[in-house]
């Protein structure tokens, strides 16, 4: 049976509009996955499908949107405050499930990474990163495959395949949560504290999905992970960066990596389209930046392409002005990349000049390594489908 996922906009949150959606969805075949639906949409699939009358939609919503986002379960079954004959009639029309996990490699050093497995021949990969203490970050995907080639990034070499929809975002986070076993923890207590979009793809290349799964994460009736605690890296699209803004609220990171255009068209070539003015116009007008709030910049650090003091200097008056902390990235390598890392003394060099002229310069300590799951190392086989071959399986899958 073909599974749904769903990919609203994320302004259309009013109940007219989402009982359209949901109209729409559920004239489709095979049931709808809930994941990626915010409670007003939800309230809106249950008077469409004739589940709620309308005036008890949004009450029975909430329960069934705590059930999924406050305690992870996948089977309506387990939904003991909502009458036997409305969770079987829920599990008529709808599923809750997550994608397969294909793989989990854990590191040497804590750092897991699942292979997931969504709808055709798709694959993306998603890594929790653990940090001193209870907290850590898990790094999520908005893509398979990327649009976008910058030269010292793995996924850069696999040609997009697709967008991932906010329910498959949303569900990078509860595949975590069920792994590392803390549904049930004190929120203090909980390991996955932040979250970052810094897998595979760019994600103001499918800004609708990450906005909406961004609010549905960050919802307090849900996980709850502040917006504070949601990282947004872009390799620079910089007409995207307001609106990344206005609609998320999430914290920004950008993938800087050069000071002057002709260094960044060729490690970034988005920058041939967006250049460094640009680029930096955009974030000062970012909202809400301050010292308690700034922007990260992300360097990669390439043996004698990016790392001289001279760089280091210019990389300070580039950011003259911005709120700003500088993560230095040493450079993961993967099958057949074409740089090499820093090395440490040129790394703690570059760092030193930047922290004199008063900013954060961690050097961000390499995790994951050994399992492909740094920074710039993630990649999955998954190929586009050609059209031809999409036609014939569907013509497959309506026939058999
Ligand atoms: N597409 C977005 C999100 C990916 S974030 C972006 O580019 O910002 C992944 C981060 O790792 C980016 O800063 C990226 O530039 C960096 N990166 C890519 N390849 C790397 C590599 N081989 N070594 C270290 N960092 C890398
Ligand atoms: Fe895509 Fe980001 Fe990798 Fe560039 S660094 S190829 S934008 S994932």
């Amino acid at each position: 049976m073909k599974r749904l996922d769903l990919a609203f906009d994320t302004h259309k949150d009013r109940a007219a509009p989402a009982a359209a959606e949901a109209r729409v969805a559920l004239a489709q075949t095979g049931p709808v996955n809930l994941t990626g639906l915010t409670q007003d949409e939800l309230a809106a699939f249950l008077v469409e499908s004739g589940i709620a009358e309308p005036r008890q939609a949004r009450m029975r919503a909430d329960q069934i949107w705590g059930w999924m986002h406050k305690r992870g379960v996948t089977d309506f079954a387990a939904m003991s405050n909502i009458a036997k004959e409305t969770r079987a009639a829920l599990a008529e029309r709808f599923v809750l499930n997550r994608p397969s996990i294909l793989e989990r490699r854990q590191s040497t050093d804590g750092v897991v990474k699942w292979l997931l497995g969504l709808s055709p021949g798709a694959e993306a990969e998603t890594v929790f990163i653990p940090d001193v203490g209870r907290s850590g970050a898990l790094c999520v995907s908005s893509q398979v495959g990327c649009t976008l080639t910058c030269r010292f990034c793995h996924t850069g070499t696999q040609p997009l395949v697709r967008n991932l929809t906010a329910g498959e975002i949303v569900a990078q986070c509860l595949i975590a949560r069920d792994d590392l076993d803390e549904w049930t923890a004190e929120p203090d207590a909980r390991r996955l504290s932040n979250i970052v979009f810094m897998g595979m793809g760019e994600p103001l290349y499918n800004l609708d999905a990450v906005a909406r799964a961004i609010d549905i994460l960050s919802h307090h009736e849900g996980l709850g992970i502040s917006r504070r605690r949601i990282t947004v890296s872009t390799s620079g699209v910089a007409p995207k960066i307001p609106e990344l803004g206005a609609r998320t609220g999430a914290m920004l990171a950008i993938s800087l990596h050069a000071v002057e255009d002709g260094l960044r068209d060729e490690l970034v070539p988005i920058n041939r389209a967006y250049p460094i003015k640009d680029l930096m116009a955009a974030i000062r007008a970012y909202p809400g930046l301050s010292n308690a709030r700034r922007v990260t910049f992300e360097y990669v650090m390439l043996k004698g392409v990016n790392d001289s003091p001279a760089e280091a200097r210019a990389l300070v008056r580039l950011l003259a002005g911005v709120p700003a902390k500088i993560n230095l990235i040493p450079f993961n390598p993967w099958p057949g990349s074409p740089y090499e890392c820093a090395s440490p003394a040129t790394i703690r060099t570059f760092a030193d000049i930047v922290n004199r002229a008063g900013y954060a310069s961690p050097i961000r300590t390499p995790r994951g390594r050994d399992i492909l799951a740094a920074c710039g190392q993630l990649r999955s086989e998954s190929t586009k489908e050609r059209a031809s071959d999409r036609r014939r399986r569907e013509r497959e899958t309506a026939e058999g």
